[in-house]
């Protein structure tokens, strides 16, 4: 910005210094102009004055015109020596004409001095009159010479004038081409750098939220040069950036078997749900599952049959739950669900429907797998580890009762025995 408003002042002084040197050139040349048409002038009335004595002589006889004649003549005289300095006229055609009026001046100072020596009354009157009027015509002449001259120069000094005056014309017009232009180029310059800034902005602001972990933000910088190919490559990390940090979350809290979630988010998620519950007073349930005999399977059909078992397993889970129930692989063949909103009884019900849903399942080349499940339910002031505790114990039952079976945690004990479990 700052360079284009240097170069705009240059350019307006070197322009102004131009406009004034065409201002000096009209006048140098109205001065000049005015030193040869003035002495002109003069001349013209002096002759003019010259032709007055010899006519006035021969009408009244006073002697006294000879000296005026005399007096005038060596004024026209001086006037003659100013205009035929050398450099006075530049044109050829003006000093031809000076040259030639000095002569007819010459002529008709001749004819003055004779008509002012004639006696009074002449004695030819005849010839004195003729004299006269050839006086009285080579004065005219030189008179109109210098009228002609005078048009002649007075015309040079018309076209000196039109020439400069086109000069100034010419040089108002490129200043105001000067100045449009330069006001063009400084608004589009001053886009150019406004665009540029608000991008770089929109980068830099990006690149900030990048930092403070928003990696759902894009920049939008729709332009073809570097800038925008910066903003795509932006653009392309903060994406790359993203998925790895969605892959990586949903490998810090899922399984990879299965796809459940896995222990740690479990635990994270029990302890959100066991808090709703202490605040809302609703209810909440668990059911801990663990395959029967999972080491056989493993033995009689390889450990990537016991996998696909562990996901077949998954898979029935899910498909009878519901969406707000909480499913996980807790470890090995363990799995473990919370059930919001449902009593010791649904939650009985629900871990029923499961392990006869699996019971009767064909898995793929395994066959029969059974499972045991063991249920608990929240109380009032539980805590994760009770609760599960409690399902674990029901679990155990279940497995000790045979396997392939549904036990519910202990009905809750009576004061005497809650006295013997504090004491333990
Ligand atoms: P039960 O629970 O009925 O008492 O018998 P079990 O054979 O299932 O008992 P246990 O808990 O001793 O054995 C669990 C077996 O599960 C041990 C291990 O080989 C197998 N196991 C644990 N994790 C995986 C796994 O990710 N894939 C496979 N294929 N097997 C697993
Ligand atoms: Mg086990
Ligand atoms: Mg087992």
């Amino acid at each position: 910005m700052v360079l284009v408003f240097l170069a705009l002042t240059v350019g307006a002084i070197s322009v102004l210094w131009s406009l004034q040197n065409s201002i000096n050139a009209l006048k140098e040349s109205v001065v000049e102009i005015r030193e040869e048409l003035l002495p002109m002038t003069d001349l013209q009335i002096l002759l003019l004055r010259a032709a007055m004595p010899p006519n006035d002589y021969l009408i009244h006889g006073d002697t006294g015109e000879r000296e005026l004649f005399t007096q005038i003549s060596q004024m026209v005289d001086t006037m003659f020596e100013h205009l035929l300095t050398p450099l006075l006229f530049t044109r050829e055609e003006e000093r031809l004409a000076i040259a030639t009026v000095y002569e007819q001046w010459q002529r008709s100072r001749n004819l003055g001095e004779e008509l002012l020596n004639l006696p009074y009354p002449p004695e030819d009157m005849h010839a004195a009159a003729q004299k006269m009027r050839r006086f009285d015509l080579s004065i005219g002449q030189a008179v109109n010479t210098l009228e002609q001259t005078h048009d002649v120069v007075h015309q040079e000094m018309l076209e000196n004038l039109a020439q400069a005056r086109s000069g100034q014309n010419r040089v108002f017009w490129i200043i105001t081409l000067i100045t449009v232009l330069g006001l063009l180029f400084a608004i589009f310059a001053s886009r150019l750098l406004t665009g540029d800034l608000l991008d770089l902005e929109n980068l830099s602001r990006g690149t900030s939220r990048l930092g403070k972990g928003d990696l759902a933000h894009r920049v939008s910088v729709n332009r073809q040069d570097e800038l925008g190919r910066l903003a795509e490559a932006f653009n392309d990390m903060a994406a790359q950036l993203e998925a790895n940090k969605t892959s990586l979350e949903l490998l810090a809290t899922h399984d990879s078997l299965t796809g459940l979630y896995n222990r740690h988010e479990f635990q994270r998620r029990i302890d959100e749900e066991l808090k709703r519950f202490q605040r809302y007073g609703k209810r909440l349930s668990l059911i801990l599952f663990d395959l029967d005999h999972f080491k056989k399977v493993n033995d009689n059909f390889g450990h990537h049959r016991g996998d696909q078992v562990l996901v077949s397993f998954a898979g029935i889970v899910k498909r009878i739950i519901r969406g707000s129930d909480i499913f996980a692989r807790w470890g090995g063949e363990e799995f473990v669900l919370i059930t919001p909103e449902t009593t010791l009884q649904d939650a009985t019900l629900l871990a029923e429907r499961i392990r006869q849903t699996v019971a009767d399942y064909e898995f793929v080349d395994v066959g029969k797998v059974t499972v045991s499940i063991g249920v608990s339910s929240a109380r009032a002031d539980d805590i994760v580890e009770k609760l599960f505790k409690r399902a674990d114990d029901a679990l155990y039952q279940a497995k000790q009762g045979g396997r392939n079976r549904v036990e519910q945690e202990a009905a809750i004990a009576s004061p005497t025995e809650v006295m013997q479990d504090q004491s333990d």
